[in-house]
């Protein structure tokens, strides 16, 4: 990271004392220039047209790399007894302008706190911007990885995830990072005039989980580790989407068969995989899966006539090759969104009682419109899905009819449409303990501003 102290942006040198900041963080790296720092202010809010119009002119006004903790602490400090707000950006993959500064303010790049602190059979230890690709690179050698990861594993950091993420490629068996022991522990750094190192274990360390960011700096995580089978990557085809999802139900409720990813999703999605065409059939809807490769015998028997397997390859996410994970989850969104920019998505819960009826239901209300793309997932011990549907996008106005009527039907929606807290939660409200905690670590309410917006800072 170079040094510089290039032109800074006139009005925010105004608004915030950029010159005294940078003179009590002498020594840690920054970056001045306007144009780099907005390019790197920026996330994949862009998924979405409304955010895509409330977010494309924020900019924070000064990116700080901190080199470690110490580092973290002189910027937090700087930052409260000069009342500059605070935003962390990790891998800059967050989907709602996670990472997006709305009051500009310091940016700041956590990339260098990568360090493995520890890793024993079952846990690893390590500082909070680690990508998280390099954590199983990492462990895998001794026969484990992360329990779960997003689809963007190969530029997220473990910080980010925990910070800004839900679940992914893993959650069919751990369920989500809110289920308890899938975050051991977490140390923050508080932003106060002399910041505190707080250690938050268990249940405690649920306070930091998708509160993004606003909630403490994360520079270190304690992450429970999974067994690291020789997975098998497939793509089953069906002539029926519904077909499709009552396998991915039979295999995600098998217990006996061990497994990652099921994701069912509706003919013309996996029309927008060109890399994968061979595999694809018009007209199908597939099933992607990872099996682990001792489990293939009993899979392929749950499956018999009811679909065909097109693809079926020893999982390899190595540097220069595209996992089939990175399909799913939201990738599948990214890659219908390379074709055609005019569709967009929702992020969907079902109940577990009735899933299939469920996501049955609401294909009918809108054919064509809202396309199924769902993942099998645990969630609170239950299995169900989620879903991550494209949407063919008209207007505001009715993307929130569609959104009310999946929520008038009983399927609950984390709006990817929204950047606070309280609006993209499923309960429409800031988590309790999460926003109780932030008045003791971010008095001044400086850490993300704008992200938890009920919260109203207790010092000023
Ligand atoms: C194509 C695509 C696919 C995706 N798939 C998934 C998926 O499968 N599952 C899923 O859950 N998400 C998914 N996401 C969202 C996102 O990629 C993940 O949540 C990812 O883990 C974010 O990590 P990051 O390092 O990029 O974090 P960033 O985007 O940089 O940050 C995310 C949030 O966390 C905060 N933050 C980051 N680091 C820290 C820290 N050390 N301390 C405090 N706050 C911090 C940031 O301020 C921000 O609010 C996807 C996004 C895209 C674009």
């Amino acid at each position: 990271m170079v040094s510089s102290r290039g032109a800074i942006n006139r009005t925010s040198a105004a608004r915030y004392d950029i010159d005294g900041l940078l003179a009590a963080i002498d020594g840690v790296p920054t970056v001045t220039d306007p144009v780099a720092v907005r390019r790197r202010s920026r996330d994949f809010f862009w998924y979405s047209p409304i955010l895509n119009q409330q977010l494309a002119a924020k900019s924070a006004d000064i990116l700080v790399a901190p080199r470690d903790e110490a580092d973290v602490v002189r910027v937090a400090a700087a930052c409260a007894r000069l009342r500059i707000p605070l935003t962390v950006r990790a891998g800059g993959t967050g989907n709602y302008g996670q990472a997006v500064p709305l009051e500009g303010g310091v940016l700041l790049d956590i990339n260098s706190l990568n360090v493995v602190e520890w890793h024993k059979p079952g846990v690893i230890r390590v500082q909070a911007g680690a990508k998280m690709h390099d954590i199983d690179a990492l462990t895998r050698p001794a026969g484990f990885e992360l329990r779960m990861h997003p689809s963007t594993k190969r530029s997220a950091t473990i910080g980010g995830f925990v910070a800004g993420g839900s679940g992914g490629i893993g959650s069919v068996t751990y369920g989500g990072l809110r289920e308890p022991g899938n975050i051991l522990a977490a140390r923050i750094v508080t932003a106060e005039e002399e910041p505190r190192v707080i250690e938050l274990r268990g249940d405690a360390a649920q306070k930091i989980n998708r509160a993004y960011g606003t909630t403490g700096i994360i520079t270190a995580l304690e992450m429970p580790l999974a067994p690291a089978w020789p997975w098998i990557d497939l793509i089953i085809t069906f002539d029926d989407f519904f077909e499709a999802m009552r396998f991915g139900y039979d295999v995600a409720l098998a217990d006996g068969v061990i497994k990652k990813l099921l994701t069912p999703m509706i003919w013309p999605i996996p029309a927008n995989f060109p890399a994968l065409k061979a595999h694809i059939r018009d007209g199908k809807s597939v099933v992607f899966a990872m099996i682990a490769q001792p489990s293939l015998e009993t899979f392929k028997s749950i499956l018999g006539d009811r679909g065909t397997i097109t693809y079926e390859v020893a999982h390899d996410d190595s540097p220069n090759v595209v996992p089939l994970y990175e399909y799913t989850w939201n990738h599948t969104t990214l890659h219908w969104l390379k074709q055609d920019r005019t569709i967009t998505y929702l992020q969907c819960l079902f109940p577990h009682e009735r899933v299939i009826e469920s996501v049955r239901e609401m294909w009918a209300m809108f054919p064509d419109e809202v396309l199924p793309h769902t993942e099998f997932i645990r969630f609170g011990g239950r299995v169900t899905c989620s879903a991550l549907p494209i949407v063919r996008y008209r207007n505001p106005e009715r993307l929130n009819e569609i959104i009310a009527l999946h929520e008038q039907h009983g399927v609950m929606i984390a709006n990817p449409h929204v950047f606070t807290l309280e609006d993209g939660s499923r309960h429409k409200r800031a988590d309790a303990d999460q926003a109780g905690y932030k008045a003791e670590v971010d008095p001044y309410g400086l850490l993300n501003p704008g992200k938890m917006r009920s919260y109203v800072p207790v010092r000023t």
